[in-house]
């Protein structure tokens, strides 16, 4: 008999008959003879529907009072699909409780919407089940020291799950989505996209931090610290089929390179459109520019991504980066009026029309030439590149946003990521 923790996203959770479904499959894992837990997302919409009418009432602010509120309000909804597949477990016959995550409790730290969990309390959920439960807790929300609601930032439910799997010491977290595993590149944008059978854990963590929502990067890097088995499947098959099909099909994630993965240089594509680019022109090139400049920003508290300092001329240089979009304003208000009149910059430009498209593959450790061939595919269909970050084992660049599905299809083919695995 293993402890299971199965997490439903939000689609596969969109509607009673949905639920139902849940609850059916749930229900065979646990006759199977496992002990079950269950972590929902709320119904599809919901959260976008319950920030949405937040929204209404007054614009976002990042003030505390204002973010306590949005969790309080967002964590509803999981905690009404939850309630509702418990009732739903019941109707099948089996025993079951729901818990909200400050009944658990789940303990986070105060930052609103974008919460850490620092310690799972399994007292009652293990009591639960071994009097033969199975047990419900809401995704993607806990709570802090002094007893507020917090949330664990949008896609949380995947971290909810996997630190519940870590923190029970669980066999395995099975993620059930709308699709049947993770793929080569968003399946939505290349249709030839392909599942992989496993991806390594390092190479997960990095298409999770570039934009791949199938899991949300906390829980990728909860399952590296813990070690614990994950795997991302589709909650679209019939619930009925085999239990021991079931748990082999999808997508595995391991923490040893096997030969198979050493062979595909490049695994996969990510991209993300949340990012804006900010440029500082005519600025002195001396030494602490760059300090001068990103000391100011990390101090606003405001994430830097991709950094790129031109080479100077007349002793005057050109300093770009990309922040989240979310932040785009404050960021450029705040070299305005803090940055610029200290430093004798000219002037600072901005473009919120770009995306970030990166390969991804630890294959790229070993082999020599994948960042040129990217470029060159990239130039081949005359898209410029703006900006360039690596890694190890990725190369990302910055390019207009208009181009970025034909980027991401020209890349896919260039590295055969279309063609089986031989
Ligand atoms: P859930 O509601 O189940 O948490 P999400 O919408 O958060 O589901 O994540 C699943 C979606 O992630 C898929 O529908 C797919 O469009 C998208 N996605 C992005 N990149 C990938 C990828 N590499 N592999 C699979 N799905 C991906
Ligand atoms: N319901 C939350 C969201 O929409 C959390 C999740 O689905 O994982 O972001
Ligand atoms: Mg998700």
């Amino acid at each position: 008999m293993a402890l299971i923790v199965h997490k439903y996203g939000g689609t596969s959770m969109g509607s009673p008959e949905r639920i139902r479904n849940v609850a059916k499959r749930v229900a065979k894992w646990a006759r199977a003879g496992h002990q079950m837990v269950v972590v929902p997302s709320a119904m599809s919409g919901e959260t976008n529907r319950l920030l949405g009418l937040a929204k209404e009432l007054a614009p976002s602010k990042s003030s505390a009072a204002y973010t306590r509120e949005l969790d309080m309000l967002a964590a509803t909804g999981e905690q009404a699909s939850s309630a509702l597949l418990a009732i739903a477990l019941q109707a099948e016959g089996m025993e079951s409780v729901s818990y909200a995550g400050w009944q658990v409790p789940i303990k986070t730290n105060s930052a609103f919407t974008k919460a850490r969990i620092e310690s799972i309390d399994d007292d009652r959920v293990r009591a639960d089940l071994a009097a033969g439960k199975v047990v419900v807790i809401t995704g993607f929300q806990g709570v802090d020291e002094e007893a507020n609601i917090t949330t664990l930032g949008r896609g949380g439910s995947d971290t909810s799950a996997v630190a519940v799997a870590a923190a029970m010491k669980a066999s395995e977290c099975l993620i059930y989505t709308d699709v049947d595993g993770v793929y080569t590149t968003d399946p939505r944008v290349v249709p030839e996209a392909r599942r992989l059978q496993t991806v390594s854990f390092e190479e997960m963590l990095e298409m999770a931090s570039l934009g791949s929502k199938v899991l949300q990067i906390r829980s990728v890097e909860f399952a590296g610290k813990y070690k614990v088995p994950l795997r991302v499947l589709s909650s679209f098959t019939p619930w009925d089929i085999d239990i021991n099909e079931e748990a082999k099909s999808g997508t595995l994630i391991t923490f040893e390179e096997d030969e198979k993965m050493e062979q595909a240089v490049v695994s996969g594509i990510a991209f993300n459109r949340d990012e804006a680019k900010v440029s500082v022109l005519g600025v002195p090139d001396k030494p602490g520019i760059a300090y001068h400049i990103l000391g100011a920003v990390a101090d606003a508290n405001i994430e830097v991504d991709v950094i790129i300092q031109n080479i100077s001329k007349d002793g005057k240089t050109d300093f770009s980066f990309t922040v989240h979009r979310g932040e785009y304003a404050r960021t450029v208000e705040l070299l305005n009026t803090k940055v610029l009149p200290s430093l004798g910059a000219a002037e600072v430009v901005g473009d919120t029309k770009i995306c970030k498209v990166s390969i991804v593959g630890i294959g790229m450790r070993s082999h020599v030439g994948v960042a040129s061939k990217m470029f060159r595919s990239l130039s081949e269909e005359g898209i410029n590149i703006q900006m360039i970050s690596t890694s190890e084992i990725k190369t990302s660049v910055v390019i207009d946003e208009k181009y970025m599905e034909l980027a991401v299809r020209a890349l896919h083919k260039a590295f055969d990521l279309d063609q089986p695995v031989s």
